[in-house]
């Protein structure tokens, strides 16, 4: 009986080593992928919709395959964040960012870089070592430098996450609210995580013009951040009209396809040295 026990328990073995090759051989692949700096970051311009001026971009991942084929995050995040190679990765993204646009982020030391961060990163101290490492040897500022977090995914520690992102703030990096209505966090996240500014999803900005109560959401949340002293960013401007309207609704910073798309690291340094040249 015993030797039968032993039996089944090795064919349970090789069976479940034999499932699972398939999946490890694809992440074997991806761990390449990440070894060969294939994730690049792109650059998004945010505007100053007042005065006209660049205020720096939002950084978004882009896997460049061997063959050209660009990726975008939609297609690996989820599992880049699931196996936990995020962290890795972001470490190399932010790690590129500081030597591509460096220069430029001395030269113009009011430019912001606005990083995406997940749900997990602000359940280990680790991001903040990482930052203090990257940024503290390079020649963008920790005040440069904004992290997003997003209300999409429900942080699992909300003390750890406020005492994490007090260690950014106080190195001098601010920390934004990305996707502010869409997720779980909402108005609790605000008051508790000690957030520097909120970023106004794409969905609310798309129906700015078309639905009114678009116009009254935004107009509350303007409200909102000027009572919390926070900043204000309207994302995925694609139309005139709602450039329009986020002035009168008194939003001053903004970013979508009207400007710019995400650009690579040279375009983007070009664009911004323009901007100011000009
Ligand atoms: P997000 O942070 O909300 O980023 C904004 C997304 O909207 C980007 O998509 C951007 O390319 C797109 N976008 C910007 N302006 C417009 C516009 O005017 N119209 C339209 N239709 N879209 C616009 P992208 O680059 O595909 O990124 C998707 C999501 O992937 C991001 O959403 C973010 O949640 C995630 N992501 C991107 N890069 C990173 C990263 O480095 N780390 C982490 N953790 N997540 C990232
Ligand atoms: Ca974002
Ligand atoms: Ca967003
Ligand atoms: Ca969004």
């Amino acid at each position: 009986a015993i030797a039968c026990a032993g039996f089944a328990i090795l064919f349970v073995a090789i069976g479940v080593w034999f499932s699972w090759r398939p999946d490890s051989e694809a992440d074997d692949e991806f761990v390449a992928a990440i070894r060969r700096k294939e994730f690049i970051p792109y650059y998004q311009p945010v505007m100053d919709i007042e005065t006209g001026r660049l205020r720096g971009c939002e950084v978004l991942m882009r896997w460049r395959r061997a063959d050209g084929t660009m990726v975008s995050p939609g297609q690996f995040m989820p599992y880049a964040e699931s196996t936990g190679h995020i962290f890795e990765m972001t470490r190399q993204l932010m790690r590129q960012t500081a030597t591509e646009v460096g220069a430029l982020y001395r030269d113009h030391p009011d430019l912001k870089l606005s990083v995406n961060l997940f749900a997990g990163h602000f359940n280990d101290r680790q991001i903040v070592e990482d930052i203090k490492e990257i940024y503290g040897s390079s020649d963008i500022a920790f005040q440069q430098i904004v992290v997003e977090v997003t209300e999409r995914h429900p942080l699992q520690d909300m003390d750890l996450a406020r005492k994490i992102i007090a260690e950014l703030q106080a190195l001098g990096v601010r920390v934004a609210l990305d996707d502010v209505g869409t997720g779980h966090g909402g108005m609790a996240y605000l008051q508790k995580l000690g957030i520097d500014i909120i970023k106004i999803d794409k969905m609310f900005v798309d129906a700015l013009g078309t639905d009114d109560s678009s116009t009254t959401i935004v107009d509350s949340m303007v409200e909102l951040a000027d009572n919390l002293g926070m900043g204000i960013i309207a994302e995925g401007v694609e139309r005139m009209e709602q450039i329009e309207r986020l002035r009168e609704l008194g939003v001053t910073a903004a970013q979508g396809y009207i400007f710019a798309p995400p650009l690579p690291g040279k375009l983007y340094i070009e664009l911004a040295e323009a901007l100011a040249n000009g």
